[in-house]
Order: structure tokens, then sequence, then C-alpha cells
């Protein structure tokens, strides 16, 4: 069954960005901080230099992208925040400090994304649609959370190619395959080196073709610690611009494909006890 996209569409690339900076490292390390300098440097790239090496390629497309921002990057940050805002991006929830939702009770929960919210607010001028679970990692009890926030979309999940509903939120399912972290996350010591710019570059343009042969959604996560080098951003480019001129593709941020969703969209609605079902 073909999926009704925005503009009679064949199929849509929709383009997010996990603003995640240090987050996870200070996240995962915060019982026994390091001494060590470079991980913490490595992800500051991001932030420092990575997001306006992205921002910059997506102006030159006319492309606007979701940014997936935890409430600390926006303390931390509040420049290169604003900035996302001020060029016309999306901002949507990505926890506080990265914090996957199983490690917290469902008040501690609600509270980090409700203070996540208001820096988002405060830094874009309006609270934010949209969230993703640090590290995709979700729980059942973060839709109820949602639905209290007032988010009116999920993007964390892998159950279809095309957007569906999960107890009455829209989730934008993503996918490990057009996510960057595999191909390009790389420490000292891991067994191979990283992919390179054009081998994710092929690999992605044969996801985007077949997203247009199947008529489905392709999510493209990248974080500019990882995708906002030089040689990335270029691949980034060469791969994005023939999508943006090709009238058989949509490139919606992911708060306007949720919203077109739950207008046009057709396809499976699941509900909580479903979802956690054996
Ligand atoms: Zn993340």
């Amino acid at each position: 069954m073909s999926y009704p996209w925005p503009g009679g569409a064949r199929a849509a690339v929709c383009v997010t960005l996990d603003f995640d900076g240090e987050s996870p490292h200070l996240w995962r390390t915060r019982a026994d901080p390091p001494d060590s300098l470079g991980e913490l440097e490595q992800r500051r790239y991001g932030p420092r230099r990575g997001i306006r090496n992205l921002l910059s390629m997506l102006d030159n497309l006319g492309l606007r992208a979701t940014v997936f921002t935890p409430g600390w990057i926006a303390d931390r940050y509040p420049e290169q925040v604003a900035e996302i805002a001020g060029r016309g991006h999306e901002l949507a929830l990505h926890g506080w400090c990265h914090e996957p939702p199983s490690a917290l009770p469902r008040d501690d929960l609600r509270r980090t994304l409700e203070r996540a919210a208001t820096t988002l607010a405060d830094l874009g001028g309006q609270r934010p649609q949209g969230y993703r679970s640090p590290s995709w990692d979700m729980t059942a009890e973060v839709f109820p959370v949602l639905h209290e926030l007032g988010v009116g979309y999920d993007s964390s999940l892998m159950g279809e190619d095309r957007p569906y509903v999960v107890d009455d939120l829209v989730e934008l399912p993503v996918d490990w395959a057009t996510d960057d972290a595999p191909y390009y996350r790389y420490t000292s010591g891991d067994p191979r080196p990283p992919a390179t710019a054009p081998v994710v570059r092929a690999g992605w343009a044969a996801e985007i073709a077949a997203a247009k042969r199947c008529g489905s959604l392709c999510m493209i996560t990248v974080h500019p610690w990882l995708s906002g080098r030089p040689a990335r951003v270029t691949a980034l480019e060469e791969l994005l611009a023939p999508v943006v001129a090709d009238a058989q593709l949509c490139t919606p941020a992911a708060a306007e494909l949720a919203a077109w969703h739950r207008e046009h969209g057709e396809g499976p609605r699941v509900t909580l006890d479903e979802l956690g079902r054996p």
C-alpha cells in the first residue's frame, strides 16, 4: 500500500541532527569521571565546529532539518542552539543530559524533559513538539509523559518504514542503517577504522533509491561531532543535493511530517498494551 506523502511525492527523506556533543559521555561517566580528555574533546567538536559546518551545508541546500538537542547542551551552548532556531530549523527534545529513559523513574523523566522543553523554548521561541529518546532506548513509561508535556510525536522506534501511531503519538521511525554513529563513531583501540565518507554516501544513496521504489521514509540521523567533519559534510551535501532537486521526493522537517500524518496518514495504530505484549 502506498503512503500519501506530502505534495504527491513517492517517498520522504527526513534529515535529523542529534546534537549530543559531550552529554552522553558525561552521563555515562557521571559516577566516576575519568581524567582523560580525549573523548570529551572529540565530542566537543560538534558544538564547537561541526554544528556550524552542517548548518552552512543545510543553508546551501535550502533544507530544513530537525535538531534533537539535550537540554544540557542548550544550557551549555546557547549561541549555537539559538542559531539553529534562527536559521529556521526545528528544535526537539533529546533528554536533559542524554539519560536513557530506562534509567529514570517516571517523575524524573517528566521533570528532566520539562526542564529541557523550557530551555529549548527560551532559546528557540517555541516549545518543542517532538522527542527522540537518547540512544533510541524507549520504555512504555515515556508515552504518557510525552502526552503530559504536550509533545505530539516521537522518533525513536523502528517498527515501520513510514509514519505510524503508537499510543496516539505519531511515530517517525528511525533506522540504524541511516544513522552515522555505526559508521563514523571511533575511539582509540576499536578494531576497525571509521567508514570513509564516500562509502557512507554510496550506502545512503542506495537507501534513498530503495525508499523511492518502495514509497517509504528514509530517516537520516547525523551527529555534529561525527558528521560535522569537512569530508563528511561534503559527502552529505552531495547526497542531499539531488534529493532536494527531485520532485518525487519530499523533505519535511519531523514536526511537519508528524502533522501531515495526523491529517492525511494511513497505517498501523499500536496501543501501549500491544507494544509490550510478547
Ligand atoms: Zn543522542
